[in-house]
């Protein structure tokens, strides 16, 4: 019941999307429905990369490129956000409302996580260094479940391994 009422809001979702790059004059093509669909779907916060990979044996023709030009033509209509880390690939977002990221030093996985907008922060930063706050991103880096449960796992052979000695 509960994932059926989450399906049809990522539904009405895509359809509110489709909408929007209407009005912008941006034409609906299967592969840009399928990128699209894709990232409102997901909750990972995948690179034009993965996104290319996951799709391209529906659409063999498609190029890392469109799908990059893709993201960057949802991003400028409000529909995705674009994560940038240093020098890394740039992750993309299709949760566009303010939340925060826990970020995994081991996995490079990223996970939303919801939080009280630091608008306070903003505030300080205006009055201490005379900007006009626009933005601001926080993340938390650590080691994620699966990674902390890797390494039990290996911790714990460790000690089989030492034992059996
Ligand atoms: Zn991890
Ligand atoms: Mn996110």
């Amino acid at each position: 019941m509960k994932a059926l009422k989450a399906q049809r809001a990522v539904h009405e979702r895509i359809e509110e999307a489709v909408e929007k790059l209407r009005a912008r004059g941006v034409r609906m093509t299967p592969q840009r429905y399928a990128i699209l669909a894709y990232m409102l779907k997901t909750r990972a916060h995948p690179t034009a990369d993965e996104i290319y990979k996951a799709l391209s044996p529906d659409f063999p023709s498609m190029s890392v490129a469109t799908v990059y030009n893709n993201l960057k033509l949802f991003k400028e209509a409000g529909l995705v956000r674009e994560l940038t880390f240093g020098d890394q690939a740039s992750r993309f977002d299709g949760q566009v409302h303010e939340h925060y990221h826990a970020v995994c030093v081991v996995c490079g996985r990223i996970d939303d996580f919801e939080y009280t907008p630091l608008k306070f922060v903003e505030r300080e930063a205006a009055r201490l260094t005379g900007y006009t706050p626009l933005e601001h991103r926080m993340e938390i880096y650590g080691v994620c479940p699966n990674c902390q449960l890797k390494r039990a796992t290996e911790t714990s052979g460790d000690v089989h391994a030492a034992a059996g000695r």
